[in-house]
């Protein structure tokens, strides 16, 4: 059987692996975008205003709305938009919470069949927790000098999570800069490999 992005995001919303996440989403919200993808961005978890409304990742809340605004001001094509956990965690009073790590862990499976299925060939992970989860637990997060990892054939790269910035943690025109930077990595690897392909002098 042939396993489309449809197929596989109809057997992700019939997951109940998470009892407490079961209890409080409104929906399952699996990754959405391109496929194969250039680039795939990864959040952490629906918001409650956000994806676990819309059944998108990063819709319908200022988060996504940021994230897709940078995306598209930086001229980025060919994305695939996705979270480590596939439903929103909220704590007693309702609120958005992190996921834990037996949630993270439990939709890793999840993740592993988007990133197989996407083929991406950079992984942005959006925020501290994305980027230990892919990059491994000790790595340090430091956005401000991307130290970019190999993960398969993919490459990972740390961002700052929209909240952050919505939240003013981040200055929103440095963010601006960290996505046109993203940009210049994507088109000197896309210039390589075409140089590779050619039998180019590399720059
Ligand atoms: S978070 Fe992932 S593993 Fe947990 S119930 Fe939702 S889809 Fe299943």
């Amino acid at each position: 059987m042939v396993i489309t992005l449809a197929t596989l995001q109809a057997s992700m919303r019939e997951c109940c692996d998470c009892a407490a996440l079961v209890k409080c989403r409104s929906r399952v919200v699996p990754g959405d975008g391109v496929v194969p993808a250039q680039v795939m961005f990864v959040g952490i978890a629906p918001g409650r205003f956000g994806g676990d409304i819309t059944g998108i990742p990063f819709s319908g809340d200022r988060s996504g709305l940021l994230l897709r605004t940078m995306i598209a001001r930086a001229g980025i094509e060919d994305v695939f938009i996705t979270n480590l956990v596939r439903c929103n965690p909220r704590d007693e009073r309702g609120r958005n919470r992190d996921p834990l790590a037996a949630e993270i862990d439990n939709c890793r499976r999840h993740l592993e069949a988007e990133i197989a299925m996407v083929r991406p060939r950079m992984i942005v992970c959006l925020g501290a927790m994305a980027w230990r989860e892919l990059a491994g637990r000790d790595e340090v997060f430091d956005p401000s000098r991307p130290k970019i990892q190999q993960r398969g054939g993919a490459t990972l790269y740390p961002m700052y999570h929209p909240g952050y910035v919505i939240r003013g943690a981040y200055d929103a025109r440095r963010y601006i800069n960290d996505f046109r930077r993203l940009r210049r990595h994507l088109d000197k690897r896309q210039f390589a490999e075409l140089a590779t392909a050619c039998a180019l002098p590399a720059t």
